[in-house]
Parts: structure tokens; C-alpha cells; sequence
């Protein structure tokens, strides 16, 4: 089976998939080809990110941190002013305007593709993949039994699903558990309490949309550390990128171990602070520096990086905006909101609500506590291998792809090839989001996702099919 006109697939239409379509429309001068994204979800562009959820939830970072286009900064932040005046570049604006930004910009991108360069968007979910002849075109399985072959084939389909927390085993369909927290169900607006699992970004969102929904609602929310995420700055960081090559400098020779990560990192904010500088920036600037660190990390220090440091790591990196802050301080205050830190050790049936049993903390007694619903906010039941997800299974069936030893992610290459079950890198199949944490550790946010999408369009650009 041949197919006729280079066919290039995206599976996966949120921010990785849209942003990916763009630039290929703007990359593929001179080379009859097609684009194919296919999403499931009824729009593009918004992924889980970015929808319309009526609850005003913000991003997390300022606007003019998140233009979709690396050469063109303030462009996110020039939407929201034609939008309307008042939003400024420094503003933490609504995730939803930002998914209304990623629509027009792929719009934009198909009105002024270049002669020969075909848009499609198909809704469907792929469901099964397949190499034909073990070197040719692939072949996708689509919902409702339709097929597509294409030359090259680009997963972005975001992170892994998530699955039931390994406490609550046999809970899964239970009416009072939710493992998704992004299903407009977890908001319980009939729940008089409710148990958020974790207490990081997700949570600051469930828990604020959960209040908004039902104002008589008393949330506890529960992690190993109950340390919820930093603030965001207000005032902008400079000199970051110089920081991190002084962090680079530190670590510039011999393998990478935490301990000694952690000792540059201590090192560096020290010195920051010496200087007057805000000791946050040594964050922003492992950031920066955290792809090439974490490659030179041997695996067992990955690991150990993630059981003792990650949780530090995640919170000071992975910040709120003040106003979110201010929300989740307001609903502590009035006591609906309680933050715990402890550890989930069963959740049972207790006809018609959840009975959670956890032990705080540094204590041996263990507590209980009976809710109406219990979601997971963690994140941590991402594991791909437990995935029931059929695309994902079936990628992993074949062998075309495996996840890496840590269950980060894929296992991947440059700009993204899956590598096989063989150790073989694939010239026509990749892999773009935020399971390029297994590769590059920072693959969650915006500013690095929009970098890895342009890599690759350059890449298929100069591919021939
Ligand atoms: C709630 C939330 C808020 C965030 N806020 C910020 C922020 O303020 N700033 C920032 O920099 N980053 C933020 N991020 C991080 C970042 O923007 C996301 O990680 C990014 O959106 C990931 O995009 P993605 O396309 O890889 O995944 P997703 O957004 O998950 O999109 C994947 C898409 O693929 C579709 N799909 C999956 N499987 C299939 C299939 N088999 N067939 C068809 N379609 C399929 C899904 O329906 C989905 O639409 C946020 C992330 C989340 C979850």
C-alpha cells in the first residue's frame, strides 16, 4: 500500500498536536504534503489544559511567558490585548483564552499554508497502529473502523492517562472515586466533603472549582509533605540563562549523583542571595540546565533524585500565580480547605461514601476519615504500563514503543523518535509532550514543549518520505 502524497499524522490535537500542525504549515515550502491531525476531544487546540471548564481557573505563568512561538515571545500576549486592552503581558490570564489563542493560531496557519500543503482534522480516536511490511507507510486505526495511512506518525497525545491509585484497588468504578481529576464530575456538586490526593497545582484547581461549585463543601487535601506549590514572582528573572551556566560550571565534570546536584543547587542560591538576587532564579535556572544535567545522570541516581528531591523539586518549580494563592489561603481561613500531610493507606467502601485511612506524617497512629469523594490529584498513578488507555497498550504490544526504566515515559531519541523494542530508534515515528520527561526531564510546561515542536517540524521538514 502506497500512499500517494506524503502524509504526515498527529495524533493529538491539545497544545503539542496544534502547535506542531502550525509549524509545519509554516515549514513545508516546495513539499505536496498533508497534515492529518486527529483528536478526539471536539475541539482542537485545548487539550487538558486549556478548556472552557466556566471556572476562570489561570494560567500559571504570565502572559508573556507563553507565546507558542519561541522567536515571537510577546505574541500570546498580543492575542489577549486585541482581546481586550486592559490584559497586560505581565497578567496571569484564563487557560481558556489561551486554548482560543492556540485555535486562531492554527487558523492562521492553515489560511496561509503554502501551495501544495494540505490541512485535515479528523475526530477520532486512533486506537491501533501499525508499520505495514515492517518498513512502509503506517497504518492507524480510527474510531468508528475508519483507517489512514500515513508516512509519518507524531503521538502527541499528551501525558499517560491516569489510572486507580495502587491504594484503592478494585475502587475504579466506584461512584465516589474519580482518578481523573480533569472529569468535570470530580467537582462533587453534591459532596458535603471531599479528599483531594495531592497537593500540588492540580489540586489548587479542583480545589478552587469544587469551591466555586458548591459553596457548603470541606476539602481536605492530603500529600507525603502537604508542602503546597511556590508563589509565582512578580517581577521578572534576568540573568537566568548566565545563572545556569555557572550551575553548569559546578557540574561540569565527572557523573552526576543527587547529592551532588543537590549541593551545586544549595551552592548556587547561596551565592544568589549573597548577591540580592531572588533565590528562585536558581530554579529557573536548572530549568534550563536540567535536559543536559539529567542525561548525564546514570539511572540509579534518576532515581534517587526522584524518591528524595522530586517533591522539592516539583513545588518551587511548578508555581502558582498570587491571585491562586490568595484564593487557596482565603478557603483555608474559613476552614474549608485543610491541607495534610500524611500517607493514604486504604480506601474502603462505606455504602455510599469513601472511608479513607491515612497516617499523618511522622505519627504511628493511623486516622480515618469518611468522605463523599476521594480524587486523585497526584498524578502519581500515571504509569503507562498499568494504562488501559488502547492506543498506548497497543504501541506497546507491538513493541514500536516501550517506556523507560523509571516509567517516566517513552523510551525516545532525536527530536522524539520512539525507540523500539530492539533498541532502534524509528526515522518515522515520534513522540512529542510531556513523556519527554524520560528524555529531558523538563517537558511539562509551555516553554520547553513549544521548543521541542519546532525542532521536530524542522526535522520532518527536511525528511523526504
Ligand atoms: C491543567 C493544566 C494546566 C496547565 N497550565 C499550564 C500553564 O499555565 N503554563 C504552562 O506553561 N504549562 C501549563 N500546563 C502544561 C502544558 O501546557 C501541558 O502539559 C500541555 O498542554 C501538554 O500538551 P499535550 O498536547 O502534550 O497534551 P494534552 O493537552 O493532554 O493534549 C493531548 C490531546 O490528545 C488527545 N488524544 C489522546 N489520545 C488520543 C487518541 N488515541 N486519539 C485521538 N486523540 C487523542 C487528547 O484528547 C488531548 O486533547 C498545564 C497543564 C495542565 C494539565
Amino acid at each position: 500500500m502506497r500512499s500517494p502524497l506524503r502524509t504526515i499524522a498527529i495524533i493529538g490535537g491539545g497544545f503539542c498536536g496544534t502547535v506542531l500542525a502550525v509549524n509545519l504549515l509554516r515549514r513545508l515550502p516546495g513539499q505536496p504534503c498533508r497534515i492529518v491531525l486527529i483528536e478526539r476531544r471536539e475541539q482542537l487546540g485545548r487539550g487538558v489544559a486549556y478548556q472552557a471548564t466556566g471556572h476562570r481557573l489561570l494560567l500559571n505563568v504570565p502572559a508573556e511567558r507563553m507565546s507558542a512561538d519561541v522567536q515571537d515571545p510577546l505574541q500570546f500576549a498580543r492575542f489577549a490585548q486585541r482581546r481586550d486592552p486592559a490584559l497586560g503581558a505581565q497578567h496571569f490570564l484564563p487557560r481558556e483564552l489561551y486554548g482560543d489563542y492556540l485555535q486562531e493560531l492554527l487558523r492562521e496557519a492553515v489560511q496561509a499554508a503554502p501551495a501544495g500543503v494540505t490541512f485535515e482534522a479528523i475526530r477520532g480516536e486512533a486506537s491501533a497502529l501499525h508499520r505495514i511490511n515492517g518498513n512502509g507507510p503506517y497504518l492507524i486505526g480510527l474510531s468508528e473502523r475508519r483507517r489512514l495511512l500515513a508516512n509519518d506518525v507524531v503521538l502527541a497525545c499528551g501525558d499517560a492517562p491516569p489510572v486507580d491509585v495502587p491504594c484503592a484497588p478494585g475502587l475504579g468504578q466506584h461512584p465516589c472515586y474519580m482518578c481523573d481529576p480533569h472529569q468535570p464530575a470530580a467537582l462533587g456538586a453534591d459532596c458535603g466533603r471531599m479528599l483531594l490526593i495531592g497537593t500540588a497545582l492540580t489540586m489548587a484547581d479542583v480545589a478552587l472549582a469544587a469551591a466555586a461549585h458548591n459553596k457548603g463543601v470541606e476539602l481536605h487535601a492530603l500529600s507525603r509533605h502537604g508542602l503546597l506549590p511556590a508563589i509565582q514572582s512578580d517581577t521578572a528573572s534576568h540573568g537566568v540563562d548566565a545563572i545556569a551556566d555557572e550551575l553548569r560550571a559546578c557540574l561540569a565534570d565527572g557523573p552526576i549523583r543527587a547529592r551532588r546536584l543537590l549541593r551545586a543547587f544549595r551552592a548556587l542560591t547561596r551565592d544568589l542571595r549573597r548577591r540580592g538576587g531572588d533565590w528562585l532564579d536558581a530554579v529557573n535556572a536548572a530549568r534550563i540546565a536540567a535536559p543536559e544535567l539529567w542525561q548525564r545522570m546514570p539511572t540509579v541516581e534518576r532515581n534517587r533524585f526522584l524518591r528524595h528531591l522530586r517533591v522539592y523539586w516539583d513545588m518551587h518549580r511548578h508555581r502558582m500565580p498570587p491571585a491562586t494563592a490568595a484564593h487557596l489561603a482565603r478557603l483555608r481561613g474559613a476552614g474549608r480547605l485543610h491541607i495534610h500531610a500524611g500517607h493514604v493507606r486504604s480506601i474502603e467502601d462505606a455504602g455510599g461514601s469513601l472511608r479513607v485511612c491515612w497516617r499523618p506524617r511522622g505519627a504511628s497512629a493511623l486516622r480515618e476519615l469518611t468522605v463523599d469523594r476521594v480524587i486523585d490529584c497526584s498524578g502519581s498513578g500515571r504509569r503507562l504500563g498499568r494504562t488501559r488507555d488502547p492506543l498506548l497498550r497497543d504501541l506497546m504490544a507491538s513493541g514500536l514503543a516501550v517506556t523507560d526504566p523509571l516509567s517516566l515515559g517513552w523510551l525516545t531519541g532525536a527530536h522524539g523518535a520512539l525507540i523500539d523494542r530492539d533498541g532502534r530508534a524509528a526515522r518515522h515515528l515520534y513522540y512529542l509532550g510531556p513523556m519527554l520527561r524520560a528524555a529531558h526531564w523538563e517537558a511539562t510546561a509551555v516553554g520547553e514543549l513549544r521548543v521541542y515542536a519546532q525542532q521536530l517540524a524542522t526535522a520532518l521538514a527536511q525528511v523526504t518520505a
